[in-house]
């Protein structure tokens, strides 16, 4: 709707989403240390809500020190919500669950993958995304540690 009243304005209205308020872009490559750093700040100013997030490729389930920092950075920056993202996809066919890379089940085979990811603040099936939430998900970049 902006873009056909403004026309294509390049770092506005170019993609099929905004930006959320202060988010460093979705398709910018940052550290996960860095991007909380840089909008960390802004949330006390944010008093209507905020929230600053960060993108894990998978399950950071092997690395809790490592988890353990990012919170901790999170807290020194000031931030007052976050979200930790991180794929989770599963098998409706047996109930496989992990990041699948490919269209099959690794276990069974069965083509029937759901991918659960968080998107403007809600975790849903990427089945259920519209338009703008999918050009979202495809431009995101993980966040290196
Ligand atoms: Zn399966």
């Amino acid at each position: 709707m902006d873009r056909e009243r403004f026309g294509v304005i390049p770092g506005v209205t170019d993609k099929e989403y905004y930006t959320n308020s202060f988010h460093v872009p979705v398709g910018y490559d940052i550290s996960v240390f860095d991007k909380i750093s840089k909008e960390g700040p802004y949330h006390k100013y944010t008093n209507a809500g905020h929230i600053s997030y960060i993108e894990f490729p998978s399950p950071p389930v092997h690395n809790v020190e490592a988890l353990q920092a990012v919170l901790e950075h999170m807290r020194a920056c000031d931030m007052g919500y976050v979200g930790i993202n991180f794929p989770i996809d599963f098998c409706e066919s047996c109930h496989h669950r992990g990041v699948i890379d490919a269209e099959r089940c690794p276990q069974c085979g069965g083509s029937e993958i759901k991918r659960v990811r968080r998107i403007t603040g809600y975790l849903s099936t990427i089945d259920r995304f519209n338009e703008a939430k999918v050009a979202e998900l495809h431009d995101r970049l993980s966040h290196r540690l």
